[in-house]
């Protein structure tokens, strides 16, 4: 549904910690680039409270919520309805709206689809390793899969994991590490690199041994904390594209904001506001 862009309403991210999320900068960027009179703000909701953030929700007619940890499995069983992905994730980050019913989605994996062909990437066609498969591994297979993506090899530490998340997509199949070298786009799933330097970063920073990427791969991080983390350090000293994990980020704010307002918006402020934030911590 596409809701009135003229009327004031509050769009809210709940999650706890939230503090330090990127979101409201993000969403109120895209607000104000299109004037579009709504405010974004953050609710810090405990762990097992999400159903009374529901409740508000539907109470106070919030125009859309964004659900971040530890809420996202907890919101799937509180709307009415889910979208494919959302379902088959079992996990939630978008609420909007259908007439008076609330609608969960899952726009993190849309979101990395979206950096990818941002970044000029043929992803039908590619080979895709991802190592990883935690939350945000999943997203990103189960939308790989969604996208027609051929290829795509999972390799993660602990294997029935890894087994877990490659039944997310037909394509998908657990790999070994050295599949890394054969692919043309790898993905940095895991949370290592998070928060390191790249002056500080050691072997144990980098999610596989660097040595197996090459020139021509596209080697992607969803860690956007440092910004250029040590993964994408590397992967541009083997002479490949790196693609920074807020390109992911932004993407899937812009796709929240297509199931909230009906269009999707122009990413470059809110990548803009993004950085803004990001340089000020
Ligand atoms: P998660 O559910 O906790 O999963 C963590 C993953 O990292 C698992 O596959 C885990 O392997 C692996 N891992 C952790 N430490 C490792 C180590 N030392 N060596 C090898 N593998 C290791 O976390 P998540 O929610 O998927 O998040 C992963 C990262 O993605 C985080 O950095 C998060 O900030 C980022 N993220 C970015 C976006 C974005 O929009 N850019 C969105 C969501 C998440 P095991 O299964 O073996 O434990």
């Amino acid at each position: 549904m596409s809701a009135s862009r003229t009327a004031p309403r509050i769009a809210a991210v709940i999650g706890s910690p939230v503090a330090h999320s990127l979101s409201p900068a993000i969403h109120q960027a895209a607000f104000d680039a299109a004037e579009i009179p709504w405010t974004y703000t953050a609710f810090d909701i405990a762990p097992g409270q999400a159903h009374a953030a529901l409740a508000s929700m539907r109470l106070l007619r919030l125009a859309g919520l964004s659900v971040t940890m530890p809420h996202k499995s907890d919101v799937a069983r509180l709307v009415d309805r889910l979208d494919p992905a959302a379902r088959a994730l079992d996990s939630v980050n978008t609420v909007s709206w259908d007439g008076n019913e609330l609608v969960g989605s899952s726009t993190d994996g849309p979101g990395f689809v979206a950096s990818l062909i941002d970044a000029g990437v043929d992803v039908q066609g590619a080979r895709i390793a991802v190592i990883g498969a935690g939350g945000a591994a999943r997203s990103v297979i189960d939308a790989l899969g969604r996208a027609g993506v051929s290829d795509i090899i999972v390799v993660n530490r602990t294997r029935d994991r890894a087994e877990q998340a490659a039944a997310l997509a037909r394509a998908a199949s657990v790999g070994m590490v050295r599949d890394v070298s054969r692919a043309d786009v790898v993905v940095n799933a895991t949370s290592v690199g998070m928060g390191v330097d790249v002056a500080d970063a050691g072997p144990d920073d980098l999610p596989c041994d660097p040595a197996l990427l090459r020139a021509g791969q596209v080697v992607a991080d969803l860690v956007y904390h440092p910004l250029e983390t040590a993964w994408m350090s590397a992967a541009c000293a083997a002479g490949a594209h790196a693609v920074d994990g807020l390109g992911m980020l932004v993407h899937q704010a812009a796709l929240q904001q297509e199931a909230w307002l009906g269009h999707r918006p122009d990413t470059a402020p809110m990548r803009a506001a993004a950085l803004a934030e990001l340089a000020a911590r």
